[in-house]
């Protein structure tokens, strides 16, 4: 039974219309009839159909009309159209395929070729489903780290500048934070690579626990290192976060497998104010910044947070 697919049926005669519905439904097909282009559009764009089979002639918006309508609009997955015309001259056939029709079956149609016509667009409309998903997984493959799950570098080029120009157009305050475990390459040194990766998805995981917006987000920068996007938060805010973030890691016991260890995390802040001079400065100076209170948590002992409002 092809219980998958469920078909629009564009035909303005009541009795044509019926006649296909049966049949079709007897051969295990969902039909759902239009009575024109107009009301077939409108269907289209309440409800999704994969399938068109429609009739050529017809009053208000005939069939190659409403081929032409199919293939301007993006209904966010491929329509197979199926043309049925009463006429079988080439340049209708010709008219109707360059319309946009996938197919046609001159009437009166022949009730096992409309159903060998439908599996062939079944086919089709199965490869392309199983395209735009493993599209879509490639898409979320490109920007997640394969170790930690989380997003990756590449996000951060892609998100960050967006953020920062948003931060800028609204007059908001835009916070980054970027943390770096602290004396990781001794994890790594004393309880081998392992569980140093270990370490790291775990890291990754609290942080992105604790974030709670959905503004928020959480990137793997580099090796042990993570950056935090804070939109809207001001130095106040973010140094909030991050102390909550360094309090947890450094409570967090870890698992590695043979046994349990604990790490601790500096944390480096920079804000991008409401009182910055956004034309002297860039993106990169904000992260410049983070990163250079880093540096500085780490110089005065680890295990804490440095941040600078600009
Ligand atoms: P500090 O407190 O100054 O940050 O010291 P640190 O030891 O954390 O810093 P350092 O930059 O010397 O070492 C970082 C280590 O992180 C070295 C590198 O081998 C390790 N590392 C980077 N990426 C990975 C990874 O994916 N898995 C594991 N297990 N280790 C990694
Ligand atoms: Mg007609
Ligand atoms: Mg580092
Ligand atoms: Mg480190």
């Amino acid at each position: 039974m092809n219980n998958d697919f469920e078909i629009l049926l564009v035909e303005d005669s009541r009795t044509q219309a019926l006649k296909f519905q049966l049949m079709l439904e007897n051969h295990g097909y969902h039909i759902h009839v239009a009575q024109n282009g107009i009301e077939a559009m409108n269907m289209l764009l309440s409800n999704h159909f994969s399938i068109v089979v429609t009739d050529w002639v017809m009053p208000e918006m005939d069939g190659s009309e409403l081929c032409r309508a199919i293939r301007q609009h993006d209904f966010g997955g491929y329509i197979y159209i199926i043309l049925l015309t009463a006429r079988d001259s080439k340049t209708d056939i010709i008219e109707g395929l360059k319309a946009g029709a996938d197919d046609y079956l001159t009437k009166p149609v022949d009730d096992m070729e409309l159903i060998a016509r439908l599996s062939t667009a079944e086919r089709i409309i199965t490869l392309e489903k199983a395209l735009r998903k493993r599209n879509r997984e490639i898409a979320l493959l490109s920007i997640t780290d394969p170790l930690t799950r989380i997003f990756n570098r590449g996000y951060i080029n892609d998100h960050l500048p967006i953020a920062f120009k948003r931060a800028v157009r609204y007059k908001q305050p835009l916070s980054v934070i970027i943390s770096d475990i602290d004396h990781f390459k001794a994890v790594n040194d004393t309880h081998g690579h392992q569980a140093g990766d270990k370490v790291l998805i775990e890291f990754a995981a609290a942080l992105k626990e604790t974030l709670r917006t959905d503004l928020d987000w959480v990137a793997r920068y580099g090796g042990e290192e993570f950056l935090i996007v804070l939109p809207e938060t001001c130095l106040a805010g973010a140094k909030t976060v991050a102390e909550r973030l360094r309090e947890l890691v450094a409570g967090l016991p870890i698992d590695t497998g043979s046994q349990t260890i604990s790490i601790t995390a500096s944390f480096g802040i920079a804000t991008l104010s409401n009182e910055a001079d956004t034309k002297s400065l860039n993106m990169d100076d904000l992260v410049k910044e983070a990163d250079r209170c880093l540096y500085e948590a780490k110089e005065k002992g680890r295990n804490q947070t440095i941040g600078i409002s600009l």
